[in-house]
């Protein structure tokens, strides 16, 4: 490992300074991804900034009824949190879905949401990888690619996004908010991270050195009927081959209002927006659900050996909302 500096930080504007003068530098959250890939040698920073002692570590609810996350909550508080169990049920699932205890005690917002993609090629610095050394060539599309992304993917990158956490966030139109020196600014999740194309080193559209500061969850009724559905190759300690986090709202046998959205298929949490349009005010049954998953699954482009995962998904999204169209009539 090639030495680094490191400095705690107590105030937003501190940190953001430290990263503003010395752009290789990286902020530290938890450790538990950023510290394996400099291990690896696939992160080099100059310096880390730890910004666990930033006051962002709180859960409070907004005047409109939604919540907002500090980046510097750990999973652990996050899943635990009362309000986060009661009014958006599928995102403690979801937290509580990744990792180990261990890990997610350590592990922060901020830091779920930059994880770096598990794809063998770019955590193994022997490999070619463009998301690691862009123009060097993404060796998965004709090798190891069983876990890798069948919707929104590239020749040029099939990687996915690994964090469960943004399933649900994504589900319930979350909000980043950062801090720059310039000031602060805000993306909505569905434009937090770019689409692959041909830069797939460019994951964010966080500007350059910008420090998350937390994440706002607005009103959603629709919410608190939620869940989050993990498929895994071992029952703990692994990433997902397929998730769903949904939400539904069924009255009389119709589908008021629906949240879908995909983990472990693509390149960002994927937000099902095809398939809650073929949903909403039609009816709650097995055979609309269906249609509705085939409907966005009509875009997928799996690659020869990963496939399984349109099937997977398809009914993930008939058993999940079967079961809350079931809870709803009780
Ligand atoms: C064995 C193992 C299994 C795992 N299984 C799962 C799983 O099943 N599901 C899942 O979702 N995750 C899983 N994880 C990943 C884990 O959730 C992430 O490692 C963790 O959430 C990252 O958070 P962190 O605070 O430790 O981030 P760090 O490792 O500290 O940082 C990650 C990145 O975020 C940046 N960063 C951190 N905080 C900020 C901030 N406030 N502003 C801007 N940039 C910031 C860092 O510079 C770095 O680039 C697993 C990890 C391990 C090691
Ligand atoms: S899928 Fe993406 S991360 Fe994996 S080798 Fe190809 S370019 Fe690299």
């Amino acid at each position: 490992m090639k030495d680094f500096g490191y400095e705690r930080v107590h105030d937003v504007s501190g940190a953001v300074a430290l990263l503003g003068a010395d752009p290789d530098a990286r902020y530290l959250g938890g450790g538990t991804n950023l510290v394996d890939l400099m291990k690896t040698g696939v992160e080099r920073p100059t310096r880390l900034v730890d910004v666990r002692e930033l006051p962002l570590d709180s859960v409070e609810s907004t005047e409109d009824g939604g919540l907002r996350i500090g980046a510097t909550v750990t999973n652990s508080d996050l899943a635990a949190h009362p309000e986060v169990r009661r009014r958006y049920p599928a995102l403690a699932q979801a937290v509580l879905a990744g990792a180990s205890g261990q890990l997610r005690n350590m592990a922060t917002v901020g830091g779920n949401l930059l994880q770096r993609t598990r794809c063998g090629y770019f955590t193994d610095v022997t490999k070619p990888c463009n998301k690691r050394e862009p123009g060097s060539g993404c060796p998965a599309v004709e090798g190891e690619h069983h876990n890798h992304a069948i919707l929104g993917a590239t020749e040029h990158c099939v990687a996915t996004h690994p964090s469960d956490m943004g399933v649900a966030l994504a589900a319930f139109d979350a909000v980043i908010g950062y801090e720059t020196a310039e000031g602060p600014g805000e993306l909505p999740l569905a434009d937090f991270y770019l689409p692959v194309g041909d830069t797939p080193h460019l994951e964010t559209a966080l500007p350059s050195g910008a420090l998350i500061t937390g994440v706002t969850l607005p009103p959603a009724p629709v919410a608190a009927a939620s869940r989050y559905r993990k498929v895994r190759e071992r029952a703990s300690y692994a990433f997902a081959i397929g998730s769903i986090a949904a939400a539904l709202d069924v009255r009389d046998g119709v589908v008021r209002e629906v949240r879908l959205a995909y983990g472990a298929v693509a390149s960002r949490p994927w937000r099902a927006h095809a398939a809650e349009r073929a949903l909403t005010g039609g009816p709650a049954s097995a055979e609309a659900f269906a249609a509705a998953a085939d409907a966005e699954l009509a875009a997928a482009s799996p690659l020869p050996r990963n496939g399984y995962k349109v099937t997977l998904l398809r009914n993930l999204t008939v058993a999940v909302l079967t079961e809350l169209t079931e809870e709803a009539a009780r």
